[in-house]
């Protein structure tokens, strides 16, 4: 069997990629990009020069030639890889009529726990949006402690809002259920520890992304300095970086995205690199139906999986593929169709027209870019 053909797709806000080969077996990925669509688009197309004509099967040797041709990964190459490896692992799992989880070690779990987001622009949003997930089954909620434009606000308005907003939540469902908290880059180290401590009695599962994630030494003051369990890694795109991140012992949970991180090829090895050190995997889940299908795969195969995002949001783009994933409750069922467990509609991408992401201005009341 060879690649005949790679076919990268902008549908919606989403970057599919198929991989035709010569037999009829076609696989079908996502990269995880999200705000940079089209550059990755642009780097699946040349990125194909090499795979055609090569044998798709050979999963690994295709990842570190392209990785290590000329050293340039980034985060732009590797989403590229990354689409390519989960349709080339797909072609393998179809050829051999086998789903994914299979092929990476088999079940270690029969359903998959998700969370939902809780939202609202008011207190008494969040609290019945935080009862709503409750009763649709979710026992892992995640919020952001913040309402719109609070960038506008002094350090002290922050964490008086903060701590109304999540203490609203836990009145709201009690102590029952699980609340992590999102905090989206957007504090200093210094507010990052503040914030924390003000909130770490409402016991928090996680304190996700405080920081901007160029410095892992950051991360370390904040980890240090507060009683919530870190959560990092979405925009980290390579095995090496998750191994600092890991060794550094920061985080309790990390949170790579196959789409992103190097496919199932890489994914498998950022796992075993977690489980080694006691680290819990958050996957951080984004797209389209066809990245949940392959997230699930991954997932169902490690031991230390621990909860993603339910990506609700994408719902109404499950006509792109012929059997988008189920959720129960709190839970998703793994497909056991072989590959990722669903195609690809091509019929149904034009209904979709790519929505390209703008850059937006995050600014203080001072107008100037607020982290
Ligand atoms: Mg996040």
């Amino acid at each position: 069997m060879i690649i005949k053909q790679i076919k990268p797709f902008l549908v919606d806000r989403f970057l599919l990629v198929r991989v035709y080969t010569d037999q009829g077996i076609v696989g079908n990925g996502e990269a995880g990009l999200w705000a940079h669509q089209q550059t990755v688009y642009h780097a699946i197309q040349e990125l194909s020069a090499y795979y055609i004509g090569q044998d798709p099967t050979r999963i690994e040797h295709h990842y570190q030639a392209v990785s290590r041709n000329t050293h340039f990964m980034g985060s732009v190459l590797s989403a590229a890889m990354s689409a390519i490896d989960v349709a080339l692992w797909d072609i393998l799992g179809k050829s051999v009529g086998l789903p994914v989880y299979q092929l990476l070690g088999g079940k270690c779990r029969d359903k998959i726990k998700v969370f939902n987001n809780v939202s609202g622009n008011t207190l008494a949003d969040r609290a019945e949006s935080a009862v709503q997930n409750v009763a649709a089954g979710f026992s892992s909620l995640r919020t952001t402690p913040f309402f719109p434009n609070w960038q506008h606000q002094n350090s002290t308005q922050v964490i008086t809002s903060a701590i109304e907003i999540v203490d609203t939540i836990r009145q709201a469902i009690g102590y029952d259920v699980d609340l992590g908290l999102e905090i989206h880059r957007n504090l200093s180290p210094n507010d990052a520890v503040i914030l924390a401590n003000e909130l770490a009695p409402f016991r928090i599962l996680y304190y996700e992304d405080p920081l901007a994630p160029q410095s892992i030494d950051a991360l370390d003051y904040v980890a240090q300095h507060c009683n919530i369990p870190i959560a990092t890694g979405e925009r980290f795109y390579s095995l090496q970086q998750f191994k600092e991140l890991i060794d550094r012992k920061t985080v309790s949970l990390i949170r790579p995205d196959v789409s992103l991180a190097g496919g199932f090829t890489q994914n498998k090895k950022i796992s075993a690199l977690a489980e080694a050190n006691f680290i819990g995997v958050f996957p951080h889940l984004m797209g389209s139906p066809v990245n949940t299908a392959a997230f699930a795969q991954l997932v169902t195969s490690i031991p230390n999986y621990v909860l993603m995002e339910s990506n609700l949001g994408s719902e109404v783009v499950n006509q792109i593929v012929d059997l988008p994933i189920k959720r129960e409750g709190g839970y998703l069922q793994v497909s056991d169709r072989p590959g990722i467990g669903l195609e690809i509609d091509e019929s149904q991408l034009d209904k979709f027209p790519f929505q390209p992401r703008q850059i937006t201005e995050n600014v203080s009341s001072d107008g100037s870019i607020a982290h």
